[in-house]
C-alpha cells in the first residue's frame, strides 16, 4: 500500500470546485479516530502534495463521502479506534499552500511526537511506580522485595530512565511554548524533538516489560494492568516515523539546517564540567559526526546518544543529584547493561527508590 512513512508516495487526488472546496478521491490504510468531527488528509494536487480539511458532517448536515472500510484488530491500543478508510468525492478545503501538505501538517505532527515522547515516559513512570509499590509488599525468601539488593537494582534502573524521560518531555513540552517566539528556541525543538521522540519511545517497551517482570505472574495477568503499559509500548516509537525512519528525519534535518545541531550542542555544552563521564561523551559524539560516509548506517547510534546527552544535561542541571549521577554513570559510560538492573556500584538507590515509590 502507498503511504505510510513515505508520505509523499500518497496517491489520493484533489479536484478544485468552482465554489473554492476540492473534491478527494483515494485510500487511507491508517486512519485512526475516524470516528473526529475532521481529519486532515492529504492529497495530490498538480502542484504536489497538500494539506486538506475534511469533516465528517458537512455544513449542509449531510454526511460527507467517507467510507470506513474495516477496523483494525490491533496488539493494544484498543480504546482508539484505527480505520482503513477511502475518499469517494469527500468534499474538503485546502490547509496552508497548494503543494506544501508536508510542511503544513507537520505542526500537528509535531505535537503528535511530543504526544508520543510526553506518553512513554509516562508508560515508564506508571510501570515504575507499579513496580516499587509491588515489591514494598511482597516478601519472598523471607524478606521484602524492595530490600533486597538484585531487586534495588532493577528499580532503581527502571526509575532512571521514567524520570530522565518525564524531565526530558516536560521540557521539550515548555521549548514548544517557548518556540512559537523564539527562533533559536525552534531551531533547539527541531532537533530535540527529533532526537527525543525516537529514542525515550524505543525505551518504553523494554522498561514496561522489566517494571511487569517486577510484578512477577501477577504482572502477566490483566488484573495489574501492566498487560495494558506492554502492548501500549511499542506503539509510540511506530507513530509519526517509526524508529528507523525518525532516527534518518533527525540527520535530513541536520543536513538541511546544521545551525540546529549548533543550538543542540550549546545546550548540551551548558551542562560541562559537572560530571567528567558527561564531558567525554559529548567530545565523543561531536567526534561521530566527522564520517559522513557512514552517517546513515550509523544513524540510531547517534541520534541514541544525542539524546542520552540530552537527558543527561537537563538531569544535571535541573534534576535530583542521584538520579542525574546514576543516568551519566550508567548510560553514558559504557558501562551500563544491555538489560535494567545492571547499575554499578555508587548508586544512590535509596533516593532513587524513595522517588519511584508512590506515598500511599
Ligand atoms: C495503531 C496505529 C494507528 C495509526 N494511525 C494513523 C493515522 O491516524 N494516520 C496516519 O497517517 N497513519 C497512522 N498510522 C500509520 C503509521 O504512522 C505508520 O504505520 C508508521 O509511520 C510506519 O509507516 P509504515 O507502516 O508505512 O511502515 P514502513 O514505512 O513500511 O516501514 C517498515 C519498517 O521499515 C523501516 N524503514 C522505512 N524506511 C526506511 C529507510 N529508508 N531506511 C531504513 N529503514 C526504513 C521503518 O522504520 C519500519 O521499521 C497508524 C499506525 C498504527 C500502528
Amino acid at each position: 500500500k502507498q503511504g505510510g512513512s513515505d508520505v509523499r508516495a500518497n496517491t489520493t487526488t484533489a479536484v478544485a470546485q468552482a465554489d473554492g472546496s476540492f473534491l478527494i478521491t483515494g485510500h487511507k490504510w491508517f486512519t485512526s479516530a475516524p470516528n473526529s468531527d475532521l481529519l486532515l488528509v492529504l492529497a495530490q494536487l498538480p502542484e504536489g502534495l497538500s494539506c486538506f480539511f475534511v469533516p465528517r458532517i458537512l455544513p449542509d448536515g449531510s454526511r460527507n463521502n467517507i467510507a470506513l472500510q474495516r477496523l483494525k484488530n490491533k496488539l493494544g491500543n484498543h480504546s482508539n479506534a484505527s480505520s482503513e478508510v477511502e475518499y469517494h468525492e469527500a468534499v474538503g478545503w485546502l490547509v496552508g499552500e497548494p503543494g506544501r501538505g508536508v510542511r503544513t501538517i507537520i505542526e500537528m505532527v509535531n505535537m503528535t511526537r511530543l504526544d508520543c515522547a510526553t506518553a512513554s515516559a509516562a508508560v515508564m513512570r506508571n510501570g515504575t511506580t507499579a513496580a516499587a509499590h509491588h515489591a514494598n509488599y511482597r516478601s519472598a525468601f523471607g524478606a521484602k522485595l524492595v530490600d533486597q539488593p538484585l531487586m534495588r537494582n532493577v528499580l532503581a534502573d527502571l526509575h532512571v530512565d521514567a524520570e530522565a524521560s518525564t524531565l526530558t518531555a516536560l521540557w521539550l513540552a515548555d521549548l514548544t511554548d517557548r518556540a512559537m517566539r523564539d527562533e533559536r528556541a525552534a531551531q533547539l525543538r527541531r532537533i530535540s524533538l527529533a532526537i527525543s521522540k525516537y529514542f525515550i519511545c524505543k525505551r518504553a517497551p523494554m522498561h514496561a516489560a522489566e517494571a511487569l517482570e517486577c510484578l512477577g505472574g501477577n504482572g502477566y495477568v490483566e488484573d495489574s494492568r501492566m498487560p495494558r503499559l506492554f502492548r501500549e509500548s511499542p506503539l509510540m516509537s511506530i507513530w509519526e516515523g517509526s524508529g528507523n525512519v525518525a532516527a534518518l528525519d533527525t540527520l535530513r534535518a541536520i543536513g538541511r539546517e546544521p545551525q540546529t545541531l549548533e543550538v543542540l550542542f550549546d545546550e548540551l555544552d551548558a551542562a560541562t564540567g559537572a560530571d567528567r563521564a558527561y564531558d567525554d561523551a559529548l567530545a565523543a559524539v561531536k567526534g561521530s559526526f566527522a564520517d559522513m560516509s557512514t552517517l546513515e548506517y550509523r544513524a540510531r547510534d547517534i541520534v541514541g546518544r544525542l539524546a542520552s546527552l540530552l537527558s543527561a544535561s537537563l538531569l544535571i542541571r535541573h534534576g535530583h543529584p542521584a538520579v542525574a549521577d546514576a543516568y551519566v554513570n550508567s548510560r553514558l559510560d559504557g558501562s551500563w547493561g544491555s538489560v535494567y538492573g545492571t547499575l554499578g556500584g555508587g548508586v544512590d538507590t535509596a533516593a532513587l527508590i524513595a522517588r519511584a515509590t508512590p506515598k500511599v
